[in-house]
């Protein structure tokens, strides 16, 4: 029975991105003034967002990044890397979309950032955006094409076998990854 709840551990662990790892009060950016304020904020966005889903496609696309972010193993979700090309020329945008995100900060024109952006708190969704090419026309159409990131190529297309394949090799190393990360010093 513990080992059967072990292993259902190891398998949700492989999701860091879902179930957060418990994070050192130090840790928290100083534009966040408390870990209650900064999770009730959280709750409000998600809630707001949710609130407008059935009225925007702007919605289904971040519920998409979300999900795709957080479940995807990182050789899938990164599969479209190798192809991104412009860079963030933190104009802010696309954290000010339906309402502006309580974690941004606007210090002058193309002079954003986000509070918690280089924290363990960042949303998954926005350190991996985007994702893909689908992922950043649904954001452009919400922004009048003001995003500078763009994709030259594509990689090849995979059948759902392929998928499968890639998906289980990708948890498989995540888990291999995270059990590295968790030993116990060799002492050398
Ligand atoms: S819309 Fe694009 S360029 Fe502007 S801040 Fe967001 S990611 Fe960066
Ligand atoms: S990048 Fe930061 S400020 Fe922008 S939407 Fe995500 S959490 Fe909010």
């Amino acid at each position: 029975m513990s080992q059967e709840k072990q292993e259902g551990a190891k398998v949700l662990h492989v999701f860091t991105n879902v179930i957060s790892q418990p994070v050192k009060e130090s840790t928290l950016p100083e534009e966040v003034p408390s870990r209650t304020w900064m999770y009730w904020q959280m709750f409000r966005a998600v809630a707001k967002k949710v609130s407008r889903s059935p009225f925007s496609l702007h919605t289904f696309a971040a519920l998409r990044r979300t999900m795709l972010a957080n479940f995807l193993p990182d050789n899938l979700a990164t599969r479209y890397k190798a192809y991104q090309r412009g860079e963030c020329n933190r104009c802010g945008l696309c954290c000010k979309i339906q309402f502006q995100c309580p974690f941004f900060v606007d210090e002058g024109p193309f002079n954003t950032h986000c509070s918690i952006y280089t924290s363990p708190h960042a949303p998954n969704a926005c350190l991996k955006f985007p994702l893909d090419p689908l992922d950043l026309k649904l954001l452009q159409r919400e922004i009048g094409n003001a995003c500078t990131f763009y994709y030259e190529g594509k990689p090849q297309r995979l059948s759902a076998f392929e998928f499968v394949k890639l998906y289980t090799q990708g948890v498989r190393q995540q888990l291999a990854k995270r059990k590295l990360k968790e030993a116990p010093d060799s002492g050398d």
